[in-house]
């Protein structure tokens, strides 16, 4: 046993079922998980990787852990990620699509500063199907009373997280989604109070930046107020 074993909680996949065409969520469980101090849009960290290979060493252990939104934490030792299966098939889109119930999985604890700021005067989401996972944790601990808003792009309507209050959101897709542009248009053609909320952004890297961008600069958001995590970015691997 290396290292990274004795660190890292050890769970076993329970069941794995798609959530939309392209995503599939995966339940983990184990005593080890167990009263983790998580947070509804933190992470945790999975082992997708072989540690002692050499084009692990030779990667700088780049494919070793990829970074996974928790969809839904059950204090009795469970927790759901939701994978997406995307053109790119990295080692933790491999590993979601082949995962099957009885497999060993190790795993960070939870983490990440992508959480729900209480009490804002409203709740701006915006982001991809990646970040559809940590928003839908989020909305589901948000409060009826607080406004919720936001632009989600996803390929085709098929391709929607089932997220609490959905309704609410701007689901964008068809042609033209596949654009890092076609987030910022979508936010950018809200109808927003004057004052500012709190953001939640996370997806695409280019696209993220031209939202904060767009806040900041066109709507004159201080910086505080947007919370923004890069989840991918085209030619990157593992960014975390
Ligand atoms: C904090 C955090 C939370 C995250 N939560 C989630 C989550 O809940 N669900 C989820 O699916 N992912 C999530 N991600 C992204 C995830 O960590 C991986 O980056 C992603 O699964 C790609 O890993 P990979 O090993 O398959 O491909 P990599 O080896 O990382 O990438 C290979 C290539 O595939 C392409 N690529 C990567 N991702 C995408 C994509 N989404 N669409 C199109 N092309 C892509 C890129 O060109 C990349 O160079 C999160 C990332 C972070 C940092």
């Amino acid at each position: 046993m290396n290292l990274l074993d004795r660190v890292l909680l050890s769970g076993t996949v329970e069941e794995c079922e798609p959530l939309t065409s392209r995503v599939r969520r995966v339940r983990i469980a184990g005593p080890a998980l167990r009263g983790l101090g998580w947070v509804p849009g933190q992470h945790v960290r999975l082992k997708v990787g072989d540690l002692l290979t050499p084009r692990a060493v030779l990667s700088g252990f780049r494919d070793v852990l990829r970074s996974y939104s928790v969809w839904h934490y059950d204090t009795g030792g469970a927790l759901e990620v939701c994978v997406l299966d995307h053109a790119g098939a990295g080692p933790g889109a491999l590993w979601a699509r082949r995962a099957v119930a009885g497999q060993r999985v190790l795993l960070t604890r939870p983490e990440g500063r992508l959480v729900p700021r209480p009490g804002a005067p409203y709740h701006l989401f915006a982001g991809d199907e990646t970040a559809a996972v940590a928003f839908g944790a989020m909305l589901r601990v948000l409060p009826e009373e607080e406004r919720v808003c936001g632009a989600l792009t996803v390929p085709a309507a098929g391709d929607r997280l089932p997220l609490p209050r959905s309704g609410e959101l701007t689901w964008v897709h068809g042609d033209g989604v596949a654009d890092p542009d076609a987030l910022v248009r979508a936010v950018r053609g809200m109808s927003l109070p004057s004052e500012p909320g709190t953001a939640y952004v996370a997806g695409e890297a280019r696209a993220c930046q031209s939202v904060v961008r767009h806040l900041v600069r066109e709507r004159g958001w201080p910086r505080a107020s947007v919370r923004v995590k890069a989840f991918w970015a085209p030619g990157k691997r593992g960014m975390d």
